[in-house]
C-alpha cells in the first residue's frame, strides 16, 4: 500500500475545511482501486478564525485528517515547507484550501507519475476572474524574472504539485528562510510534467493576498533568485564613470580653444539630482540584498508549532 499525503496550507479559511475534504473525497476512488491511501495533512497558518475546530471537527469523523497548527501566521511558503516536512507520503501533493486546484485532476497528474515522472506541475492558461492590472503585472513579472534568473519560473505555475519522496527531499534540503517556493521548484529541477487548466475561482472567503503583499513577493522572489540588479548596479556605476570621463574632457578642451567661462549651474544641480539618485538606488538594491542575508544569518526557524494533530 502506498500513502498520498495532501498538504493542504490554510489561513482563516474555515469555511473551505469541509468544502475541500468532500471534493477531495469525491476524488479517491480512483485512488483506491490503484492501492494508494490517503492522508490529508491541514497546515494551520495562525488562522484566527475557526479553521483549527474545523479541522478537529473533520478528524473526529477521519482518523486520516492530520493538523499542524502554527503559533501565528509565518506564510504560505512556511505551511508549505512545515506540511512537505511532516507528511508520511511516499507521494505528495501541495493544494490550496479554496478548491482552487481542481482535485479532480489528481487521476490525470498520477497517471504521469506512473508513467515515470518524478512531479507533475500544473499553470492555469488564462487568469479568468482576476483584476486586470494584476494580471499585467503579473505577467511583467514572470517575464522579467526569466531573463534575469537561471531557475525557470513558469508563468501561471500554481503550487498545485504531485511529488514524489526524492522531490520532497529535494525541496526540504533547501533549509533556506527567505523561501520563494516557486523557484525553489524549478531549482530543484527532476523530471516534470507540466499539466494546464483553465482558472477556477475561488470557492469562498477572500484572497489573502493584496496587491501590495503580491509586489513585496515578488521583489522577494528576484532577491531570492538573481543577484543581476546588483551586476546592474555595478555597471550603472561604470557608465557614469565614463560619462564624467568624457565630460571632464570635453570641457578642459573647450577651455582651452575658446577660454569659454563656466556657466549653468541648473544644469550642474539636475547632474547631481541624478547621480545621487542613480546612487541611492543602487545602495538599495545592496540593501535589499543585505537584508535577505541578515535574515539567514539569524537561522530563525521557518515556523513554530502551537499544536499538533498527529
Ligand atoms: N495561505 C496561507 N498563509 C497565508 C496566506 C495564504 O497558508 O499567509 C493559504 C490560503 O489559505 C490558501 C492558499 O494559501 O489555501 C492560497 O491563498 P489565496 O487563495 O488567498 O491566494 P490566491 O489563490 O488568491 O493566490
Ligand atoms: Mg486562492
Amino acid at each position: 500500500m502506498k500513502l498520498l499525503s495532501v498538504i493542504v496550507p490554510c489561513y482563516n479559511e474555515e469555511e473551505n475545511i469541509r468544502d475541500f475534504y468532500d471534493e477531495l473525497c469525491k476524488n479517491t476512488d480512483f485512488f483506491r482501486q490503484k492501492e494508494i491511501e490517503f492522508e490529508i495533512l491541514y497546515v494551520d497558518d495562525g488562522s484566527k478564525d475557526n479553521t483549527v475546530s474545523e479541522v478537529k471537527k473533520l478528524r473526529g469523523e477521519d482518523e486520516r485528517v492530520r493538523l499542524i497548527s502554527f503559533s501565528r501566521n509565518f506564510g504560505k511558503e512556511a505551511a508549505i515547507y512545515a506540511g512537505l516536512q511532516k507528511c508520511r507520503g511516499d507521494l505528495a501533493v501541495l493544494m490550496d484550501a479554496d478548491l482552487q486546484d481542481p482535485p479532480s485532476l489528481l487521476p490525470e497528474m498520477y497517471a504521469y507519475i506512473e508513467q515515470g515522472y518524478d512531479s507533475v506541475a500544473t499553470r492555469r492558461v488564462n487568469r479568468k476572474g482576476e483584476p486586470l492590472i494584476r494580471s499585467f503585472f503579473a505577467r511583467m513579472f514572470y517575464r522579467l524574472m526569466n531573463k534575469i534568473s537561471r531557475t525557470e519560473i513558469v508563468d501561471g505555475a500554481r503550487d498545485y504539485r504531485l511529488m514524489t519522496r526524492p522531490v520532497v527531499d529535494a525541496i526540504l534540503s533547501l533549509t533556506e528562510y527567505n523561501r520563494f517556493t516557486k523557484g525553489i521548484f524549478g531549482w530543484v529541477g527532476y523530471e516534470t510534467k507540466w499539466l494546464e487548466f483553465e482558472n477556477v475561482e475561488r470557492r469562498k472567503g477572500e484572497t489573502k493576498w493584496s496587491f501590495w503583499k503580491l509586489f513585496v513577493y515578488s521583489l522577494e522572489g528576484i532577491v531570492a533568485f538573481s543577484t543581476v540588479p546588483l551586476t546592474m548596479a555595478s555597471v550603472i556605476g561604470v557608465l557614469f564613470c565614463v560619462l564624467a570621463f568624457v565630460m571632464i574632457i570635453v570641457t578642459i578642451v573647450r577651455k582651452l580653444l575658446f577660454g569659454d567661462p563656466t556657466s549653468g549651474w541648473p544644469s550642474l544641480v539636475c547632474i547631481i539630482m541624478l547621480v545621487s539618485g542613480v546612487q541611492l538606488f543602487c545602495l538599495g538594491i545592496l540593501g535589499q540584498y543585505l537584508s535577505k542575508t541578515y535574515m539567514e544569518v539569524k537561522k530563525r526557524p521557518i515556523y513554530l508549532v502551537r499544536e499538533e494533530v498527529d
